[in-house]
């Protein structure tokens, strides 16, 4: 199998470049045909030299997965399914096995969703999920690996849209803060002058509060932030989020308010409704209290049924009814739109499945 080039800092390049008798110059010009120019080959690369080029193909490639089925839904929401192999491939190779000595392949997805003038890809971080949240499909399937940068980075380069894409949501499939080495990878690519050159305004990533990670990413990026709230009070948390019982919600909470989100830096909080369990005055009351002084968001998201989750979706005027509570209490609250429902590419319904 060839080594992927996607995923390599110019440093990095440059090491590769000289190792195959290429000038160490030639790491920045490869940096930009992978990361500005977003060629599919090294053959692409026409200031190497043709040796140079023959002999760096020998031994890599640049590494961009095409996808094998994409589906696109009415409202335009476009859902990519790429194969992942599972391997043992070293930290920043191909993606990681939990299965020693055993090559598997596995399905990720990555969903592009237009709005306005803004095309956003939600991207995956892992195939599959150990975090087991009761009401999200990814959960339901288990861990199969955690993606490399290259793996991520090839989910934005792979698109259609690659040119036009203006936002990304780390939300898709996966806990980004359970594979941070890769996704701060993947970070730093995207906002690097010789990367992607992206603003940090661009970049959102979502956590359910892997509390030393969380510390890392707020100390490492200047990107948004979106945390899964879900439940204000502990056991109900826990009942459905298993994540509550190693870091608790409130622990989350004290760390964010550590840093400054009062200027460019964002903080929301992702509300899913389930009807009866999480969606009455006290929830919002609570939900008050735990954010009270910080500056904030709370987006309130319609739950998507799945199987074996004993909750449905809150209905509209309960949430606007819940909405309209916060928001007087001085929390700013909305309601998300769905987006992607008919495709299964609204949040918690990614599993990576084949359309049949
Ligand atoms: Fe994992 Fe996120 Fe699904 Fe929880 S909601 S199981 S963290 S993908």
């Amino acid at each position: 199998m060839k080594k992927k080039l996607l995923g390599k800092t110019p440093t990095e390049l440059k090491d590769i470049a000289v190792s195959c008798g290429l000038p160490a110059f030639t790491g920045k010009q490869i940096a930009q045909w992978l990361y500005v120019k977003r060629v599919r080959s090294i053959e692409e690369m026409t200031n190497l030299s043709k040796t140079g080029r023959a002999r760096l193909a020998e031994e890599y490639e640049v590494g961009v997965t095409a996808p094998i089925d994409v589906q696109t839904s009415i409202d335009g929401t476009r859902k990519y399914l790429f194969p992942v192999t599972c391997t043992h491939d070293g930290a920043l190779g191909a993606i990681e096995s939990v299965t020693p000595g055993k090559l598997e392949t596995a399905a990720i997805e990555a969903v592009m969703i237009p709005d306005d003038d803004r095309k956003t890809l939600c991207v995956s971080s892992q195939s599959g999920c150990k975090m087991g949240c009761h009401f999200c499909m990814t959960g339901r399937q288990g861990f199969h690996g955690h993606l490399s940068a290259a793996d991520i980075i090839s989910q934005f380069l792979a698109v259609d849209e690659t040119f036009e894409l203006t936002n990304t949501v780390f939300m898709g499939m996966g806990e980004p803060l359970d594979n941070w080495e890769n996704v701060r990878r993947a970070i730093e690519i995207l906002t690097a002058d010789w990367g992607f050159g992206w603003s940090p305004k661009r970049v959102t990533l979502s956590t359910i509060g892997v509390i030393p990670n969380l510390r890392r990413y707020l100390d490492e990026s200047r990107c948004h932030l979106a945390v899964s709230l879900h439940d204000p009070f502990p056991d109900e948390r826990e009942s459905i989020m298993p994540v509550e019982k190693g870091y608790h919600i409130r622990d989350v909470i004290d760390l964010i308010r550590q840093y400054d989100f009062t200027g460019q830096r964002r903080v929301s909080f992702e509300y899913t409704m389930f009807s009866g369990f999480n969606d009455t005055k006290r929830h919002a009351d609570a939900i008050v209290q735990l954010l009270k002084g910080l500056e904030c968001r709370v987006n309130l998201i319609r739950f998507h049924k799945i199987p074996d989750f004993p909750y449905s979706t809150t209905s509209t005027a309960m949430m606007e009814a819940f909405r309209d509570r916060l928001t007087r209490s001085g929390i700013t609250a909305t309601i998300r739109a769905s987006r992607g429902e008919d495709i299964f590419a609204a949040c918690g319904l990614l599993a990576g499945a084949h359309k049949q």
